[in-house]
């Protein structure tokens, strides 16, 4: 291999994220469709597969195993897996996790194993398990080979994380080009703390979990003159490929027409020219004129309101209909988030303010909840 000047340089700057796998109509993997995409994937020259204890139960697990482990020599791939400390029950349930992954792929060791999405409502579950301890053991012991952590929480939690915890080898980073700037999302500033702690990054959700295959008809107008023959999640996939210090750029793909998508831009990966980073630039100020609510669902709101309103939720239902113009799915979610038994609708709020002290993002939520009863309730 290549001399390396950060872990992850000379890595393929495509990752299969194995979380969005083709299912089969009874709801069973579409195991046969899964070996031919990996196969695709591996004969295009790439490496890098991520997994994670809980995805599918396991079930994402064991078809790594299937279509990957079982097939291929274990020095051709790299293995990320994740240990999930809200799915466990004590610190020994949380370290058994790791055995399981292991007997669950059969891949012998992990080369990259991740805390998985660690944000302010569950650090405090990490810490007590002594999971940071745990991992360092393992990388000593043989098992993993590097380990960081994927993360979801706000700028203030990174930092005093990366300080805490010098010797974490990675991140894992929600980046997208629509969220770059945006104030709330703040993924520009979360790639900026990690890079000022020499962290390199795997980035997640480049394509906004594919929001961004198929953006607004503004932005779509934009790329689409730039570049007739791209297509929009090449745009999405390349901007975070093109930043520095990335291992890689993680795709969910779901089907083999993606995996081929994706190879035949990212095989021989160029990074954006100056040209098409302007054009991605005006995307931006497309987003960033859009009228959305700030929310980063953070759910610091939830705990305490009387309605049991799940407000994240609906927001970025409204949202997906005022920024997206996607109004049935909008409505779907909608129904998914507040049709459930025991959680308030919308129009349940009753102003009680709870909620609009405990927000960081100081939003109306009250005056924004009524706004989204009339788009959804009216
Ligand atoms: S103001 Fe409304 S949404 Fe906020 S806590 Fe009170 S009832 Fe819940
Ligand atoms: S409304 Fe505010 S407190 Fe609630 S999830 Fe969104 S950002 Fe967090």
């Amino acid at each position: 291999m290549d001399q390396e000047r950060y872990l992850g340089e000379t890595t393929p700057k495509l990752g299969f994220g194995f979380m969005r796998l083709p299912k089969l109509e009874g709801g069973s993997f579409d195991i046969e469709q899964i070996k031919a995409m990996v196969d695709r994937f591996m004969d295009a020259g790439l490496t890098y597969f991520d997994t994670a204890y809980v995805y599918d139960k396991g079930g994402s697990e064991r078809a790594l195993k299937e279509a990957l482990v079982d097939r291929y020599p274990r020095e051709r791939f790299t293995v990320a897996t994740k240990v999930n400390a809200r799915v466990a029950t004590s610190a020994e349930d949380a370290r058994q996790q790791l055995a399981t992954s292991l007997e669950r792929t059969g891949a012998g060791y992990f080369d990259y194993y991740l805390l998985h999405a660690v944000q302010e409502s569950n650090i405090g579950a990490y810490d007590e398990y002594g999971l940071w301890d745990f991992v360092r053991e393992q990388k000593e012991a043989g098992t993993i080979r590097h380990w960081g952590f994927s993360f979801h929480g706000t700028p203030a939690l990174l930092e005093e994380l990366l300080t805490k915890h010098p010797d974490a080898e990675f991140v894992q980073l929600q980046i997208n080009y629509a969220d770059w700037e945006h104030p709330e999302v703040a993924s520009r500033t979360v790639y900026e703390i990690a890079r000022k702690h020499g962290k390199p990054v795997v980035i997640m959700e480049p394509v906004k979990g594919g929001m961004l295959a198929n953006p607004i008809p503004q932005v779509q107008e934009l790329l689409r003159a730039a570049n007739p023959d791209a297509s929009f999640a090449s745009w999405a996939i390349r901007y975070a490929a093109s930043l520095e210090g990335v291992i890689t750029v993680l795709s969910g793909m779901s089907n083999l027409e993606q995996v081929d998508d994706n190879i035949s831009y990212m095989r021989d990966f160029q990074p954006l020219s100056a040209e098409e980073q302007r054009v991605i630039g005006a995307a931006q100020e497309v987003f960033a004129s859009m009228d959305s609510i700030p929310c980063t669902a953070c759910r610091y709101c939830t705990d305490g309101c009387p309605m049991h309103i799940p407000i994240p939720s609906i927001f970025a239902a409204r949202n997906k209909q005022t920024v997206w113009g996607l109004n049935e799915q909008a409505k779907k979610d909608y129904e998914e988030a507040a049709g459930v038994e025991g959680a308030g609708r919308a129009d349940a709020c009753i102003a009680c303010g709870q909620c609009e002290a405990a927000c960081p993002q100081h939003i109306h939520i009250i005056d924004a909840l009524r706004d989204c009863a009339e788009a959804f309730e009216g």
